[in-house]
């Protein structure tokens, strides 16, 4: 079947998917490929990603765009880390910052070399001369530079406001990267106060008893009233918590009293603001109690609820013990429950900026359309800004010094990034404001989402915005899994408002997830995981890329079947068939036009093909893959293979007449050419392999090919009478074989009997049926009419064949 791999090699000789910016002659297409995590495996999940990016790319090549798909790597941030702690049993903190991150950047080269192997194999068409990097200094320069313009223009700032914390990572994270799980966990009755004036309070965190400021019951709970502003000592720790009242309390949850604690929740966060509350910060950011008490200082979290719990019992302050199951946010990287920790961080304010958001969705066109509710869902539900600092080491620095006087911000010329504060001297001798001469450099970094939320105009030239910047930018399409609408598209949507004004893409083309042979999303510890190579080295990149495009509607979740991969397969060994049969029969130099005594079959299947174009560009213009792949594979397989060659193959024998042959072979080559093009964003090795067969000669690669043209008005006539004579065909052989006769085999006479208006049809056509059906006479016969008006003309056919 020509192997794959020989015509992604002559693809890159050829340096078939350019982008020229030069060209004038052609209307550019942009796509904001998304930089995937170097992580080193390219699953099922991202090869279903990059087959639907891929379609589009060479169908619009095809249709003459001068098509921008440039592939980049997001290399910075807690994943690599986590990769490198755990392929080097290290933490970040046991290395000099240099080291470690020199690590970082090696082991992400080797993941990138790994996944554009992978990328190849799938004959991903990007164009190379585009790759980038996130972590080299050109890259991150750009996203230094945006955030300096973003800090000029009053879109962030620097606050102590509580955050997420993963306490194993040791880092704020934001609200997009915690994922919520359901959790076994013990609801705690304990004993608050003094015994004949003291309450009883349900906890699953007794441990954040150090940290209670206050405790909350509802306002219409009768059994509070009396001690609403009154205050309980907390047991163990003894400090003096206030008695709220507010709405948000459920008087049904456990006593209908709930301890705040600085940080619990996110309610905590809210009750410890509205009602001046005190800040008790009872954990260290290694997820560890800080107290004075000895017995409980240093302990971790789980452990000190243990601790607690055994004190508390001991006490006789612990009423009670229930199981609950609760549902706790977690770290989507390390999966460790993630706590709420205040400290000094940089925000950037995105609550401002909801309403904006959901206005510019709506403007946008979304593929399917359900996702774009996905977005504004999120966008309404976030009720904290984007923490944009991290507390790692491999990522983009926070390009700023402070004065460890006044703590002004000092920030350094545009021109001189990329800067390191964690080594570079500052910009600034002292403090412009107050003269201080010791300045200190951030040592945070900034969230890998500042650095990949930028792509489309670092695409498109930022910070040049030349002629060729507006051509790319927005992009014409950003390409994504469902999965990441809220993190990606809505990070690339904040940043670019805040930074250009408008959206940074017009159409979203987002694709479903995977589910495993067993039905369940495909997850590496379900043991359903598939590695897209594995998949790739056994069906072939073609046969994988038709399972992408069949698997179901866009933007729907697919299951990975095996099956199918081997259905795909049988379809390339079916067309390379017809291939072989077409040109090998129609090798003589042909007329440049089409002939003009073309057989009702003729006319047939060339209005067909008419139609097969019309249907595919649809639903490639309208991202249905799915729905193109069908139509193609049904013509191959039906109409030309089935019905077509069978009802041809006599004219093609030695000593018929030439201008039915020329016809023929006319009809035969048009319809694989067509085929072949049609097929090539979805199955471009075998369109290759297909096209360069032909007897003309190919003189460049099917891929920079037009995409075939139909007429506006379809032969409907032809489309139908054709029909109405092939079902007699395919009648007369069924008749046939209940015979006992092969297909092959002569016969004496058919009887046909139809309704009148169809007699005049096969009679026309008594050539094809005889030839075909090897027969030597033909016997018409009517029946009564049973057609009326409106009814769709079907004939119904009776055949008796004599032998
Ligand atoms: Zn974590
Ligand atoms: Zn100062």
């Amino acid at each position: 079947m020509g192997e794959e791999s020989k015509w992604r090699e002559y693809w890159r000789e050829h340096d078939v998917y350019r982008f020229d910016p030069h060209d004038k002659s052609r209307r550019t297409f942009s796509i904001d490929t998304p930089p995937p995590y170097p992580s080193g495996d390219f699953h099922v999940g991202n090869a279903l990603n990059w087959c639907y990016i891929d379609f589009v790319a060479r169908y619009k090549r095809m249709k003459g765009f001068n098509v921008h798909f440039p592939q980049g790597w997001d290399c910075h941030g807690l994943p690599t880390e986590v990769r490198v702690e755990q392929t080097f049993k290290i933490r970040k903190n046991d290395l000099p910052p240099d080291q470690f991150v020199e690590m970082c950047r090696k082991l992400t080269a080797e993941y990138i070399t790994k996944m554009k192997q992978s990328m190849n194999l799938l004959g991903i068409s990007s164009d190379w001369a585009l790759e980038y990097k996130t972590m080299d200094p050109s890259y991150y320069k750009l996203t230094q530079l945006s955030f300096l313009e973003l800090l000029k223009s009053g879109h962030l700032y620097r606050g102590e406001h509580p955050v997420n914390w993963c306490p194993r990572d040791e880092t704020a994270i934001a609200e997009a990267e915690v994922v919520y799980q359901e959790r076994k966990g013990t609801l705690h009755y304990i004993r608050f106060g003094a015994a004949n004036e003291g309450i009883e309070i349900a906890s699953t965190r007794p441990e954040l008893l150090a940290a209670c400021a206050g405790i909350a019951v509802h306002p219409k709970d009768e059994k509070y009233k009396a001690i609403v502003e009154k205050t309980i000592t907390v047991p163990i720790f003894g400090q003096q918590a206030r008695v709220i009242s507010d709405d948000e309390v459920d008087p049904h949850y456990g006593t209908g009293a709930v301890m705040i604690c600085t940080f619990g929740d996110k309610t905590d966060v809210r009750w410890q603001k509205k009602y001046h509350l005190p800040i008790i910060k009872a954990l260290t950011e290694n997820g560890r109690l800080s107290v004075d008490d000895p017995r409980f200082r240093g302990l971790k979290a789980e452990e000190a609820r243990k601790k607690i719990v055994a004190e508390l019992q001991a006490k006789g302050l612990l009423n009670k013990t229930e199981p609950i199951t609760q549902n706790i946010g977690t770290c989507w990287r390390c999966q460790t429950p993630v706590e709420i920790i205040a400290r000094p961080q940089w925000f950037m304010k995105t609550r401002d900026m909801t309403q904006k958001v959901v206005e510019w969705a709506g403007k946008l066109s979304w593929i399917p359309h359900f996702s774009k509710q996905r977005l504004v869902d999120w966008a309404e539900s976030l009720d904290w800004d984007w923490v944009i600092s991290r507390q790692r080491i491999f990522a983009t620095p926070i390009p700023v010094w402070y004065c460890t006087k006044c703590e002004s911000t000092i920030i350094p010329d545009e021109k001189s990034l990329p800067v390191d504060p964690r080594k570079d001297k500052p910009p600034e001798e002292k403090c412009p404001k107050c003269g201080n001469r010791e300045l200190r450099g951030e040592t945070d970094v900034l969230d890998t989402w500042m650095d990949s939320s930028i792509t489309a105009a670092v695409h498109a030239g930022w910070p040049n915005k030349s002629e060729l910047f507006n051509q790319l930018f927005p992009a014409d399409l950003q390409p994504n899994g469902l999965d990441i609408v809220r993190t990606w598209d809505y990070y690339l949507l904040v940043r670019s408002l805040a930074l250009f004004g408008i959206a940074p893409y017009k159409t979203l083309l987002i694709n479903g997830m995977v589910k495993g042979t067993d039905g369940r999303m495909m997850h590496k510890s379900y043991g359903n995981y598939v590695v897209a190579d594995e998949a790739i080295l056994k069906v072939g990149a073609d046969a994988f890329r038709q399972w992408a495009a069949a698997g179901g509607s866009t933007g729907y979740d697919i299951p990975f079947r095996w099956n199918e991969l081997e259905h795909g397969k049988k379809f390339l060994t079916k067309l390379w068939n017809v291939a072989r049969f077409v040109l090998t029969n129609a090798t003589d130099p042909l007329p440049p036009k089409k002939p003009s005594n073309l057989s009702l079959i003729d006319s047939w299947l060339l209005a067909s093909l008419q139609k097969l174009t019309q249907e595919v560009s649809e639903a490639f213009e309208a991202f249905q893959f799915n729905t193109a792949l069908e139509a193609i594979r049904n013509f191959t397989w039906h109409a030309l293979a089935d019905d077509y060659l069978e009802a041809v193959k006599h004219r093609l024998q030695p000593g018929r007449e030439q201008s039915d042959l020329k016809a023929t072979q006319y009809c035969l080559r048009e319809a694989l050419m067509t085929v072949c093009k049609l097929l090539a964003p979805i199955c471009p090795h075998i369109s290759e392999a297909v096209y360069h067969q032909f007897p003309s000669g190919a003189t460049k690669s099917v891929h920079l090919e037009n995409w075939p043209e139909h007429e506006k008005a379809l032969d409907d006539t032809s489309i139908r009478n054709g029909k109405l004579l092939l079902d007699l065909i395919a009648h007369a052989r069924r008749e046939k074989s209940s015979k006992g006769l092969s297909l092959g085999e002569k016969v004496k006479r058919i009887v046909v009997s139809t309704e009148a208006e169809h007699l005049h049809l096969l009679k026309e056509n008594e050539e094809t049926i005889l030839r075909t059906l090897k027969a030597d006479t033909l016997d018409l016969e009517r029946l009564p009419s049973n057609s009326s008006p409106g009814r769709e003309p079907s004939a119904e056919f009776k055949v008796e064949i004599v032998a």
